[in-house]
């Protein structure tokens, strides 16, 4: 089973949604701040080696989507965080715009290291 991952705005209400702008998945110096993706692709490197479960409990779902309260993906962690996820062997789909569309192809290939 391969995780497909999906990025949404806080306001998607469906079941799987995961919200990382609280808990593990958050950067530690907030949701909101201008990302610096390099920083948190540290921090998550770290979360990965000191608590690798948090990511495997991930990786066995059927599909996730990565809710924020940030209006803009593109200066998001959600995004950052599913790139992340498509290296230890998810497939993003990227950011569901309406809740009655989803994309169909994948952003990122799936990378094999
Ligand atoms: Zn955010």
């Amino acid at each position: 089973m391969t995780l497909a991952v999906h990025t949404a705005h806080i306001s998607y209400p469906g079941p799987d949604r995961l919200d990382v702008s609280r808990g593990v998945f958050c950067p530690s110096a907030g949701p909101h701040v201008v990302l610096d993706a390099d920083e948190y692709v540290q921090e998550m490197r770290d979360l990965y080696r000191r608590d690798r479960g948090q990511f495997d409990a991930l990786l066995q779902a059927p599909r996730v989507v990565l809710v924020c309260s940030c209006l803009r993906p593109d200066r998001c962690h959600r995004t950052v965080l599913a790139r992340i996820l498509t290296r230890l062997g998810a497939r993003y789909y990227g950011e569901i715009e309406s809740w009655d569309t989803t994309v169909e192809e994948p952003l990122f290939a799936r990378r094999s290291a």
